[in-house]
């Protein structure tokens, strides 16, 4: 399997990084996970074809996960595609469809069928992948019981199991502890270093994980105690270098 980082930024745009996107490819599949802002201009520098994606991943609805997915799905009507498109998305499938008819692009007249599936489902369609949620979007709450808002705080994190071993994305998370489990042992984590405390990164030297990459910035007190990640399992997200599992 091959991982390429197309965004590493947090969510607060910086001119050197590209918001959070990766692209996967494992045998004859290739896949996107979150869509970051630039992620169609990033698709076309790699020259990747309007039918090459088989599925798409939304872990959770922030906009610098899913500020590009309109755009991107613009693109792939404009270019024609053809292809059945999965997308996986964490919440609310019907109020997504709201959005698309408010931007006026009606999945009626692509050329494709867009499949929108729940990302819980995932296992259904490849079953090699899991989606494994997390507790990203529970500081949510109060502001969320407090106007009787709809949102159901769903974020998840992917797990892709191949012959060389597990390849984790945490996305967005609070706590690396919420997702322990899935983390164990895997051959390399793809981690948020800019929400979980130091302490939830650094303590995951000891879960058995041959490569860590940190991801999404680097939170301030992480960057304090940046001298105690060993080097031999921690290193920064590089955009555009490609991760073989
Ligand atoms: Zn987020």
């Amino acid at each position: 399997m091959e991982v390429t980082i197309l965004g590493s930024g947090s969510g607060l745009p910086q001119l050197d990084k590209h918001l959070s996107s990766i692209l996967i490819r494992q045998a004859n599949k290739l896949f996107l996970a979150d869509c970051g802002d630039s992620c169609s201009h990033r698709l076309l520098e790699y020259g990747i074809d309007a039918d090459q994606l088989d599925a798409i991943f939304v872990t959770h609805y922030h906009p610098d996960h899913l500020g590009g997915l309109f755009m991107l799905l613009q693109m792939l009507y404009l270019q024609n595609r053809s292809r059945d498109l999965l997308l996986f998305l964490p919440e609310r499938l019907a109020s997504f469809l709201e959005i698309m008819q408010l931007m006026y692009t009606y999945p009626q007249k692509f050329g494709f069928n867009l499949l929108i599936r729940s990302i819980e489902e995932v296992e259904l369609y490849y079953d090699w992948i899991s989606a494994v949620p997390n507790d990203h979007l529970y500081r949510y709450a109060p502001i969320i019981t407090e106007y009787h808002l709809p949102n159901q705080m769903k974020s998840w994190s992917l797990c892709f199991n191949v012959a060389n071993g597990k390849f984790v994305y945490t996305s967005d998370l609070e706590t690396t502890d919420c997702i322990s489990d899935t983390l164990k042992g895997a051959h390399t984590a793809l981690v948020d270093a800019g929400h979980p405390q130091a302490e939830q990164i650094l303590k995951l030297e000891y879960a058995g994980i041959q490569r860590i990459i940190l991801t999404h910035g680097i939170n301030p007190e992480l960057e304090n105690r940046k001298n105690e990640l060993n080097p031999e399992i921690f290193e920064f997200a590089r955009e555009d270098f490609v991760y073989k599992i």
